[in-house]
């Protein structure tokens, strides 16, 4: 069985600054899997601008984004299979893979990263009365027909849920000569960036159909059009609200889940919230040797944040594979964060002061749109931190910072609580 110092699944913008890193902190022999034809995940597909304003300073497309981490894995040299689905993982850090050149093999890493992404959440057309005809796809399917397959999905469409894909679609559909009539997005805000609801939908005039859901789908052979109607606070459709628009095509927008089939296979612990691996400051996971980072991890809003993760967690994996890393402190026990009042999750879940760099970034997200409110941060029941937002909404990602040297001073902190509150 080859022996590999790290194995990274997945070749997106995560696995990709992963890789780059662990070789940056002294890891030679790196390898990264990938079961698509190319290295740089869902960005191949992603032609549109808005990626990389934090990294480069620059407004970039996905594709250049990503041609710029697989030029320099490959000026370091860092070895890559493409074409190769990793089918298992176990505990003992064995990968068991396959592809049409090697067949079925199996590796041994001294450490892995899973980066494995996310796929698209299938269920909003399952319970919507009707046929289920030709020209239902999902936003990121019809993304990839028509960028780079050179296919158009369809000429009037209409779109559910108002996930950032679905409304970068109306705006990529619109441009390509199509008729995008509404999208429909059952909560009262929308699951998108605000940038991408102004660009790519108030520019181009395509109405966003708040607290509205469609409840018949048309059509027996090819779509012919849908029945919306509007949602009151239970989310029910509310009689005598309903219209009709006819469409050929129907897009579905509505969420992301990591793809953790192979992280729960070989037991690492799942956040029910993030539907990711739970994991310390390290973005260790509970198993020992085995990092996550990226969409696999919690659904990123920016591709920035995923790199910026994933060089932490091919840093920690390297240092891990090197013994450079700090030992835990087997007398203290690790400081929960918190998610609370307003705040849906937080990774990591976990710290250890001992083990972190001098600043930590806690990303997390919220439940609703809040305005004018304060991200607190609390201490056990102390409160240290108060910083007022003047916007927070479910589609952007939120972050604080936590200093080593201030929770060095805590020697018997044991919780970190992050609530939204009036002040
Ligand atoms: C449609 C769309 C539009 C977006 N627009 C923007 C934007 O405008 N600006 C911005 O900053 N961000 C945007 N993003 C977000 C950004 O693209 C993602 O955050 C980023 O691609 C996540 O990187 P990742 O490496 O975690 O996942 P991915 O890019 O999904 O890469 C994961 C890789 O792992 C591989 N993989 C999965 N399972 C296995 C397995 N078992 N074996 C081998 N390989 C496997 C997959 O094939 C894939 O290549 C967009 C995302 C999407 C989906």
């Amino acid at each position: 069985m080859k022996l590999y110092d790290i194995v990274i699944i997945g070749g997106g913008p995560a696995g990709l600054a992963a890789a780059i890193e662990a070789r940056n902190e002294g890891c030679e022999k790196v390898l990264i899997l990938e079961r698509d034809k190319e290295l740089g995940g869902i960005l191949n597909q992603c032609i549109h601008n808005g990626f990389g304003l934090h990294t480069f300073k620059e407004e970039l497309t996905g594709t250049e984004y990503a041609d710029r981490f697989i030029k320099r894995v490959l000026e370091l040299k860092l070895e890559y299979k493409i074409n190769t689905m990793v089918i298992d993982i176990n505990a003992e850090k064995q990968i068991t893979a396959m592809n049409k050149t090697d067949g079925m093999f199996t590796l041994q890493a001294k450490a892995v990263i899973l980066a494995m992404g996310c796929r698209e959440r299938p269920r909003g057309a399952l319970n919507i009365p009707g046929y289920r005809p030709a020209g239902i796809f999902s936003a990121g399917t019809a993304q990839r027909l028509l960028n780079v397959e050179g296919i158009m999905p369809g000429k009037e469409a209409v779109i559910l849920g108002s996930g950032d894909i679905g409304l970068i679609m109306a705006r990529r559909m619109t441009l390509e000569g199509a008729k995008v009539k509404a999208v429909a997005e059952i909560m009262p805000y929308s699951g998108g960036l605000k940038r991408n609801i102004v660009q790519c939908l108030n520019d181009y005039d395509i109405p966003l159909k708040l607290s509205h859901t469609i409840i018949d789908i048309e059509g027996k052979d090819r779509i012919q059009g849908v029945t919306l109607a509007r949602v009151d606070q239970n989310l029910k459709p509310i009689p005598g609200t309903e219209y009709h628009l006819t469409c050929d095509t129907l897009l579905l927008s509505v969420g992301l889940v990591p793809e953790n089939e192979l992280s729960a296979g070989m037991g690492v612990h799942l956040n029910p919230v993030t539907n990711g691996p739970m994991v310390n400051e390290l973005l260790e996971t509970n198993l020992e040797g085995i990092f996550a980072c990226g969409n696999v991890l919690h659904v990123h809003d920016l591709v920035d944040y995923v790199s910026e993760e994933a060089k932490i967690a091919g840093r920690n994996a390297a240092r891990y594979v090197r013994k450079t890393d700090t030992p835990k402190d087997g007398t203290r026990t690790e400081i929960r964060l918190i998610p609370s009042y307003g705040v849906r999750y937080t990774v990591p879940q976990t710290i250890q002061p001992e083990r972190m760099e001098e600043e930590l970034t806690v990303r997390f997200r919220v439940g609703n749109v809040y305005l004018n409110k304060c991200v607190t941060v609390y201490f056990d029941d102390r409160k240290v931190h108060s910083r007022k937002k003047k916007v927070m909404a479910p589609g952007e990602m939120e972050e604080i910072k936590l200093v080593k040297r201030e929770l060095m001073k805590e020697p018997s902190l044991k919780e970190i609580t992050i609530k939204i509150e009036d002040k």
